[in-house]
């Protein structure tokens, strides 16, 4: 139980930790200031998997949401991992691409190896 403790404090250390990076980093509206909808369409795989284990779609609230798209790694186990897409993200909407794609590798660490998580998202974006 009392590792079930620290892993759980752990997580919701990650999740203030990540409700500060939110509320420190610009607004999407002020970095993409055309900007006027956005869905991503995520997949979650492991490296060499073509079949993509959990995919899910985020719709943003483009006039509230932060300049952050850093996604956590699905693997529980995973420590350190993540992906951090904003730049490439950012990039692609001040570009104003209608669908535009990329993918991140995960560089955590599960308990015994190097996380093969790879997310791979599509993004649908409308301008005004
Ligand atoms: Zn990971």
């Amino acid at each position: 139980m009392a590792s079930f403790r620290s892993r759980s404090t752990e997580a919701s250390q990650a999740a203030a930790e990540r409700r500060q990076r939110e509320d420190r980093a610009p607004r999407l509206i002020a970095e993409a200031p055309h900007l006027a909808s956005l869905k991503l369409e995520i997949e979650e795989m492991r490296q060499g998997a073509s079949v993509p284990e959990t995919v899910h779609v985020k719709h943003v609230a483009v006039a509230h949401a932060p300049a952050l798209f850093d996604l956590p790694c699905l693997d529980s186990t995973c420590a350190g991992g993540g992906h951090d897409v904003t730049n490439q993200v950012l990039a692609a909407l001040r570009s104003r691409l209608p669908k535009f794609q990329g993918e991140h590798a995960c560089n955590g660490m599960t308990r015994t190896a190097a996380c093969t998580r790879v997310l791979r998202y599509v993004g649908i974006a409308t301008y005004k």
